[in-house]
């Protein structure tokens, strides 16, 4: 870049304060940025020295230019196996042009990837890259082998902005506590790579919860080496754990190292672990495996119950002189189930299913007991760390919101906590903090006039909870309306003329009309869901059969079938899909009807032969090289990519005019992906037309981000979109750690309302939703 050039940056952007003093080493001292190679179309890095603290310049020329993000890679190798991951610290004064920031670690023929954003504008923000929050993309060869950092910044409006990273470096380097990453099921189970991601987390998050250090080191990387200096490795779900690996924490065991596993033991160490049998038990009944109860000598600090809904177990036994058990099975009515949860010998504990995020205060407390047995100075950290927190809420340096209740427990914690009585300490500290939390919340104030809404994925409400009692709930804490899921691509969950019925509807009844009388008695807005063209894991095998013979299922474009889509361009289909909205419209005293996936399922769909038929009519020719062409020849692929908009959109405009003029009260809305400017292209989801066209009442983008700043800057551009129609913008209770939940509900509430959308809609109301979240809400920001 030229001077001038380089003068006219400075001069028209405000330059960032100097960055925080590191307490880490770097991995890159960000003084070469021709080391950050820009790729398509993005703008060239830069270095700057600020108060003589280097930091790196990231400018994302989205105006005018056609890139779908600001990218830049830089080859570096790295040795993440024996850490928690990557922190850095990052400055943006406005992300609003950027839909979403991505990190992304290359390894082996595959990637890491995830997600960050600078959580505060204008102000330096500190970021870490949580190994356990990555998800995988292709088959990455460890961590051990991390040669690229990919740093990405996707559009999300036709403007420049530009931020700065600083203090690049690894996190966690130096922990006692290794979690082992089952990521070799990637490859020999590739089913299980889900649940290793899963269940993996949870342990993690425990651990960010108890404030303990702890590393996480892939299952294709430990080696005795790695696990040195480390005093407990844990297995959170470790399927066909390799061989040399159960060498090596035998090796560790042996060397007076400990264990704390999950689910299945390493088998090749059931004596070191002290454990025999090994049935896979399914539950026989929901509520069978319901909590996990203290039995014999306790372990100290161990809760007397934790609940847990598991749906199996692995059935194991401890071995006399070996092993005992101390906490065993109960069910949801507390009787004994006879099998045992978890199991302690001298060098290991085993419980007998993963670490589920339920019942969250005891399990934190039941995980403790499990480390702090074999690592006593742990209670003290934890104690320590925990007594530091309390009335600490959300994400800036607030006041302390304690009322007397909260003080009180204070003080009797930090009484606990000087005698040494760590347990006592840290259960009082943790009253306090709830007490605090529930404070916080009465002090929050409700918005009158509001859309309060919940999506509800299961037909029969949360778990363990009529319809009635379900709705009540709501309407006792100032919720307006639920987006019940009714139906699916091949399934009723009401007495349905044009879709299979579910079975269950014979014995439990028709769940819309439940679901409707409760809303009509409690003056809660019902909305009725329907996956589109999504036949996922309900529809009967011979409707499934029927489809595929027909030729109405997808086939993606490498030629692979997707017999659980139904093609969007099927003339049947899309009858099919108006019917079964309409159906729901008229035969219900429904508020509303409520799209989902109403889109392809991604760019590789669909290219069945029944597609290459009717775009080859609309195109008036044929295309040279099917399916090629769509890609590469532009005109080509244009036409196409209009061709897949018009399929989804004739659904959504013909189900909209029949639903007006029968009943024209009924409103009409749909969950859709967040950024409609690349995923009208990615799935053909037109949506910003469908509101134009007044086809859509309110619209719900699933704008499922942990970071605040993302979702302002998603559901500002929303708005835009979507123009006189309102967005719900909707909030994903899941996406960030389960105890931060009401708070960070109320933050994201709070933002809703900062940018004037009057209204929200949360996913998901579940059965531990209703018990911890709703009351909470209940209390301030929607109360009655
Ligand atoms: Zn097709």
């Amino acid at each position: 870049m030229s001077l001038l050039g380089a003068f006219g940056v400075v001069l028209l952007s405000a330059m960032p304060p100097a960055p925080p003093k590191a307490d880490h080493p770097p991995c890159d001292d960000l003084s070469q940025p021709a080391a950050w190679k820009p790729m398509w179309g993005t703008a060239p890095a830069e270095a700057l020295a600020l108060e003589g603290r280097r930091a790196l310049r990231l400018p994302c020329n989205l105006k005018g230019t056609k890139h779908e993000r600001a990218s830049w890679d830089r080859e570096l190798k790295l040795d993440l196996t024996a850490c928690q991951g990557l922190q850095f610290d990052l400055f943006c004064a406005d992300a609003s042009p950027v839909s979403h920031f991505s990190l992304y670690l290359h390894s082996g023929d595959g990637w890491y990837a995830t997600g960050f954003a600078p959580e505060v504008a204008g102000q330096w923000c500190h970021v870490k890259i949580d190994k356990t929050d990555t998800r995988m993309e292709g088959t990455p060869a460890g961590w051990g082998v991390v040669d690229t950092i990919r740093v990405s910044a996707w559009r999300g409006a036709n403007r420049d902005t530009e931020f700065y990273i600083a203090n690049l470096g690894l996190l966690g380097a130096d922990a006692s506590i290794a979690i082992i990453r089952g990521e070799s099921a990637a490859k020999t189970r590739p089913g299980e790579a889900g649940s290793v991601a899963t269940f993996t987390k949870a342990v993690a998050d425990t651990l960010d919860r108890l404030g303990l250090a702890y590393a996480v080191i892939s299952d294709l990387d430990v080696t005795p080496e790695r696990l040195k200096g480390k005093k407990i490795v844990v297995l959170p779900h470790n399927p066909g754990l390799p061989d040399p690996v159960a060498a090596a924490i035998g090796d560790f065991l042996r060397g007076g190292g400990k264990l704390v596993s999950f689910y299945a033991p390493p088998w090749q160490l059931r004596d070191l672990v002290g454990v025999a049998g090994g049935d896979h038990v399914p539950q026989k009944y929901r509520g069978h495996f319901a909590e996990i109860r203290a039995v014999g000598e306790r372990l100290m600090g161990m809760p007397k119950a934790a609940k847990q809904l598991s749906w199996n177990i692995l059935r194991v036994q401890p071995i006399e002189g070996k092993s005992r058990v101390v906490a065993n099975w109960f069910n949801d009515k507390g009787e004994p189930t006879g099998d045992a949860a978890i199991i302690v010998s001298e060098h290991a504990i085993h419980m007998t299913h993963v670490l589920l995020s339920d019942d969250l205060a005891n399990k934190d407390r039941l995980v403790l007991s499990l480390l702090g047995h074999f690592e006593p100075k742990l209670w003290e950290q934890v104690a320590n760390a925990t007594l530091s927190r309390i009335g600490r809420i959300g994400r800036f340096d607030r006041i302390e919101y304690l009322d007397e209740t909260a003080k009180a427990l204070k003080a009797r914690a930090a009484g606990f906590l000087a005698q040494g009585k760590f347990p006592e300490a840290i259960a009082s500290a943790a009253e306090a903090h709830q007490a605090a939390i529930s404070a916080y919340c009465a002090s929050q104030k409700p918005l009158k006039g509001e859309h309060r809404a919940f999506w509800c994925h299961s037909a029969f409400g949360p778990a363990g909870m009529t319809w009635d009692e379900s709705i009540k709930l709501l309407a006792d804490n100032g919720f307006t309306a639920i987006l019940p899921n009714m139906l699916w691509g091949g399934l009723a969950y009401y007495e349905s003329g044009v879709l299979p019925v579910a079975p269950e509807v014979k014995e439990k009844g028709d769940q819309i009309a439940k679901c409707v009388a409760a809303c009509r008695k409690h003056g809660v807005q019902c909305h009725v869901w329907k996956v589109n063209y999504n036949m996922g894991w309900n529809a009967p095998k011979d409707f499934l059969a029927r489809m595929k013979a027909e030729g109405r299922t997808q086939v993606m474009f490498g030629g692979k079938a997707e017999p659980t889509w139904l093609c969007p361009s099927h003339p049947d289909n899309q009858k099919l899909e108006i019917d079964a909205m309409v159906e729901v419209a008229t035969r219900y005293d429904v508020d509303g009807i409520h799209f989902d996936y109403i889109r392809y399922p991604g760019p590789e769909g669909c290219f069945c032969p029944g597609c290459r038929e009717r775009f080859e009519k609309v195109l008036g020719a044929k295309v040279a090289n099917w399916p090629a062409d769509t890609r590469k020849d532009d005109a080509v692929r244009a036409k196409w990519l209009d061709f897949r908009r018009e399929q989804i959109t004739k659904v959504v405009s013909a189900t909209a005019e029949q639903v007006r003029k029968a009943k024209p009260k009924v409103k009409i809305s749909a969950a859709v992906f967040p950024n409609w400017a690349v995923d009208r292209d990615g799935v053909g989801q037109d949506w910003k037309l469908w509101c134009e066209r007044g086809w859509l009442d309110f619209v719900c983008p699933m704008d499922y981000t942990p970071h605040i700043a993302s979702f302002e800057n998603l559901v500002k551009q929303q708005r835009e979109w979507a123009g006189k129609v309102p967005v719900y913008p909707g909030i994903g209770l899941g996406v960030w750690p389960p105890g931060d939940n009401i708070v960070k509900l109320i933050d994201f509430i709070a933002v809703t309302r900062k940018l004037g959308t009057t209204g929200f809609t949360i996913f998901e109301y579940t059965a531990p939703v209703a018990r911890d979240i709703v009351p909470l809400c209940g209390k301030g920001i929607t109360r009655p």
